[in-house]
């Protein structure tokens, strides 16, 4: 195998919308293009933190491309991509891991795309393979982030929509604010039978402890990010308050991060979940690693933010809880493979080799591009 060129490219899917703490207007992403003599492969980063490609073209692709080639592939000549992060991390040092591991994830999703098409088969049966998952399996529950702000329709149109579009269970955006939160709640809690909220680490702490309680009564199935993603402490008292199971972690980029949140977040293997994003997090080897970290924890408490089709695949493959899922189809990385429609809120990955990008029409369009 010879890698011919990693090409990257930054693409503009900014709207104008909002959640509690950011604008999305002048949101981009980047994709990436591994060129071999064996096949492409492609990764597209996740939606929310912004394309990488500073990083990826001054530092991580040529490292790639100036590694020594046998020491990227395993003894098949296959691309290995945990061999693929050792050599673009050469003299990074520990800790300090800023976007740094948004730039590796993408690299490593790239490697994992070919890599599984060398193989002939979809991407969650090669992880399930690699890491010996058990109760891996093509059909996943996935879940619809509705209720950004700004949106041209109401809240309850856009949840009637996802349900519409299959979905089971909707989680809405909220301000962390009684007075803005509660009709908003209510217009959607009337509609979906399994609600979540994400607060984007916006809730006052002067007013939570009675807002956390006011949640309790809906039900729902968790509050996101009540606290600022590294502020621990504070998410340790908000879980003691808490009558809601809690998420959080999807702003936690690596193993070092995700320890602390083990240590002093206070959360519940019983009861809460854990967002980290591969592909924002160096990759499903580092993704790997945290679960094993978090061994007294069922995998299904576990759901993945954004990440969209490579997401899927790391919950089918690794035997994670549920997808994050944009469910506007329309949109590059809104719903699933074309075809693809969920039911019930589960979906089936298609038996197509790799992520199978080449099967979602104007996701394709882009990696193409590249
Ligand atoms: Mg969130």
């Amino acid at each position: 195998m010879k890698i011919l060129e990693a090409r990257t490219r930054t693409a503009a899917i900014g709207r104008p919308v909002r959640n509690a703490a950011i604008g999305f207007e002048a949101m981009t992403a980047s994709a990436l293009a591994l060129v071999t003599d064996r096949g492409t492969g492609y990764a597209f980063d996740s939606i929310g933190r912004y394309g990488k490609e500073g990083l990826l073209r001054e530092r991580f692709i040529p490292r790639l491309l100036n590694s020594p080639l046998q020491g990227l592939a395993d003894e098949k000549g296959l691309i290995d991509p945990d061999a693929c992060v050792r050599a673009v991390m050469a003299n990074e040092k520990p800790g300090g891991h800023g976007e740094r591991p948004g730039a590796v994830g993408l690299i490593e999703a790239a490697a994992w795309d070919l890599r599984a098409k060398l193989l002939g088969v979809p991407l969650w049966k090669a992880l399930a393979e690699r890491y010996g998952t058990r109760n891996a399996s093509p059909e996943i529950a996935a879940y619809a982030t509705c209720g950004h702000w700004g949106d041209d329709t109401s809240l309850a149109d856009e949840v009637r929509r996802a349900l519409d579009a299959g979905y089971a269970c909707i989680k809405i955006k909220i301000a962390g604010d009684l007075g803005a939160d509660l009709p908003r709640i209510e217009t959607a809690r009337r509609l979906a039978s399994r609600l979540a909220v994400d607060v984007n680490g916006a809730l006052s702490r002067e007013s939570a402890e009675k807002w956390l309680d006011a949640l309790a009564l809906f039900g729902l199935e968790w509050i996101e990010e009540p606290a600022p993603p590294l502020d621990f402490e504070l998410l340790r008292k908000y879980s003691e308050l808490s009558r809601t199971p809690l998420a959080t972690g999807e702003n936690l980029f690596s193993l070092d991060d995700a320890r602390n949140l083990l240590r002093y977040g206070g959360l519940r293997p019983e009861r809460d979940f854990v967002q980290v994003d591969p592909l924002l997090s160096y990759g499903v080897g580092e993704y790997v690693r945290i679960l094993e970290l978090f061994a007294a924890w069922d995998r299904r408490q576990f759901l993945p933010h954004a990440g969209h089709l490579f997401a899927a695949h790391c919950v089918a493959g690794l035997g994670l809880g549920m997808a994050e899922a944009a469910p506007d189809a329309s949109l590059a990385y809104g719903g699933y493979w074309d075809g693809v429609r969920p039911a019930g809120g589960r979906l089936t990955i298609p038996d197509a080799p790799g992520v199978g990008f080449e099967r979602k029409r104007q996701l394709f369009a882009l990696l193409e591009d590249v």
